[in-house]
């Protein structure tokens, strides 16, 4: 068919009216707008008035386009390429690669493209079928050793049909560009396929098989682990506040996630905020291999600076690559920090097409979106009895904090944690400042059931006994109420809390979650027989600076032990207390 072309109507920043000449076009396909000097700036059809005017989003600055400016269509939707080479890549919401442009040329120069992936390289391909083999879209044809993974080359998901491998090359090195095998449909019709092939990133990738989330994926953050779980192909929403911690706690979870491949969709709340992940992450070496963190990770991103369409295109970039790799049967992290941008830029969008607003003028079509991305997340049954998930965790910056506005509601309904940042925790420097009654999580805990229940119960009461005391003073409350608020408080001290930014406590892993959860219930369990708030007070200040100096000790450093047998008998006899002391 032959492919549309039009002209430049009207220009209203992103948003391009055009008029089709010829052809005509589809919704969603992707189009180039040619600009005076020759660059072509890369579009997307979003929307068709009428048969022959034609709204595009534009990817790029806008500021050097003219009426009249001629307009190619692609006939194609925007897509990725999908192929060994992604992990460890950073690239812009269009794949752009922001490396290889240069050391992290932010602001790539308008209308140019670059491969996605390195076409240059070769890698060593095994295959794994045979002239004769029946194939359809999905089937493995061999694999590649990427990183620390062996990627699978499969026949590309949209060839829906049966095929015959009609030839397959030998065991060697191979570039992207190379054909790695033909195949023949039904009626004879041969196909050359290589080790990549696009993918449309709106569209979820088909899947034979998916299975409920259950099994608890470790983030090394105690508060998660033992209270608010996210399982293997689970989702979670973080609001909060702006510097109540959102970004430091992404990136703890992208460094100490018990995940395969973390894709970080980094839409920047702060200019230059993406740009500090993209310097910062390269340096990062991964707890788990002590290689570069980069090996397992593939970075999409925007700042603030660039234009709002292409922060729509990194969060679908970064979906249909989690989808990708989980097709690879590994776990896959997506972390999406903040999709309050997206949502934004799709209010832009939405302000300059004049469409009926919805609350707070975003569309009203935005849950239906952010359900369909919380929705590409999931556990797949693959052949063989291999399975791979995706799951997302997005952050959500409402303005204010203020928790009733759309995005955090829309979102809050389509997934099944919320982690929700407190400002007075943050304010209080009680880091992560998760709150600690209202958050939730439908997911499986590493603690058993009975045990979480049991850690909330007290921090409830600990909150209700709190506010008595704002109300009434210490005096106005009993010692043994006040005790049971030292619990809590403790509790909240020595285990929901945790510095980031410390090599020990930073991460706990799942063994030491256990240890410390059977101390702090040691804490809880233990009457204490002390009389009067000053000594009781004193107590579980004493306890409390134990804890923390073995929270800080290395699982194999000297002296823990000798530390934990310490805290033991703070907690059980208090006489130790004055004797040693
Ligand atoms: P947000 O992304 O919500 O705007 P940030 O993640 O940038 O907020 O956090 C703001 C600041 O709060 C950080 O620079 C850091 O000083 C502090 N902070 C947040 N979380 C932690 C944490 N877990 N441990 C220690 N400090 C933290
Ligand atoms: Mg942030």
């Amino acid at each position: 068919m032959q492919k549309a072309k039009g002209k430049v109507i009207s220009v209203n920043e992103s948003l391009v009216g055009t008029q089709i000449t010829q052809g005509a076009v589809m919704n969603g396909e992707v189009a180039y707008i040619i600009i005076e000097d020759g660059k072509r700036l890369k579009a997307e059809v979003i929307d068709i008035k009428g048969g022959n005017k034609v709204y595009l989003q534009v990817f790029e600055d806008t500021g050097w386009m003219r009426v009249g400016d001629p307009v190619e269509f692609t006939g194609l939707p925007l897509a990725v390429k999908l192929g060994p080479g992604i992990l460890g890549s950073v690239t812009d919401g269009l794949q752009n690669p922001l490396y290889e442009l240069g050391e992290i040329d932010w602001f790539l120069e308008r209308g140019l493209e670059v491969d996605p992936l390195d076409n240059t390289k070769e890698w060593y391909f095994t295959p794994m079928v045979e002239k004769g083999n029946i194939v359809t879209g999905g089937s493995i044809l061999g694999s590649v050793p990427e990183k620390l993974f062996e990627h699978k080359i499969f026949v590309p998901f949209s060839l829906q049909e049966n095929y015959t491998i009609d030839h397959i090359v030998e065991k060697g090195d191979y570039t992207i560009d190379e054909v790695i095998a033909t195949i023949v449909d039904s009626s004879g019709k041969k196909m050359e396929l290589k080790m990549a092939f696009e993918w449309p990133v709106k569209q979820p990738m088909p899947f034979k098989e998916r299975s409920v989330p259950t099994k608890p994926m470790p983030t090394g953050i105690r508060i998660l682990d033992a209270l608010f779980p996210i399982a293997y192909g689970g989702t979670a929403c973080n609001p909060g506040p702006f510097g109540a911690g959102k970004t430091v706690l992404q990136h703890s979870l992208a460094r100490h996630s018990q995940a395969d491949v973390v894709i970080i969709a980094a839409c920047g709340e702060r200019a230059g905020e993406a740009v500090e992940v993209f310097k910062d992450f390269p340096e990062l070496i991964d707890p788990r291999t002590g290689k570069s963190l980069m090996d397992r990770t593939y970075i999409v991103g925007n700042t603030s600076s660039m234009p709002v369409a292409a922060r729509e295109a990194s969060v679908y970039m970064a979906t249909s690559v989690g989808e990708y790799y989980r097709k690879q049967g590994l776990n896959v992290l997506i972390l999406a920090d903040s999709t309050s941008r997206w949502a934004q830029a799709l209010r832009e969008t939405s302000g300059r097409k004049e469409e009926i607003p919805g609350p707070e003028a975003f569309p009203m079509y935005i849950s239906t979106l952010i359900s369909a991305f919380y929705d590409r997340a999931g556990v797949e049954i693959l052949g063989n009895g291999d399975m791979g998930s995706l799951s997302i965790i997005g952050t959500v910056s409402p303005a204010g904090g203020n928790f009733d506005e759309p995005v955090t509601q829309a979102t809050l309904l389509s997934t099944g944690a919320f982690w929700g940042l407190s400002r007075a925790l943050s304010d209080a420097r009680k880091y992560p400042a998760i709150d600690r009654i209202d958050s939730k999580s439908k997911y499986p805990s590493l603690l058993k059931q009975e045990e979480v229940s049991y850690l909330l119960d007290l921090l409830r009461d600990g909150k209700t006994i709190a506010s008595n005391i704002i109300l009434m003073g210490e005096k106005g409350i009993t010692d043994a109420s006040y005790i049971r608020y030292q619990k809590a408080e403790l509790l909240d001290a020595v285990f929901l809390q945790q510095n980031s930014f410390h090599e020990v406590d930073g991460v706990t892993h799942p063994d030491r979650l256990r240890s410390m959860f059977e101390m702090v219930k040691e804490v809880i369990d233990t009457p204490v027989d002390i009389k009067g708030k000053e000594s009781i007070r004193s107590h579980f200040n004493f306890i409390r600076q134990a804890f923390l100096d073995w929270n800080y000790m290395g699982q194999d450093e000297a002296g823990i032990e000798k530390q934990q047998t310490k805290l033991l008998n703070l907690i059980k006899h208090r006489g130790y207390v004055a004797e040693n002391i």
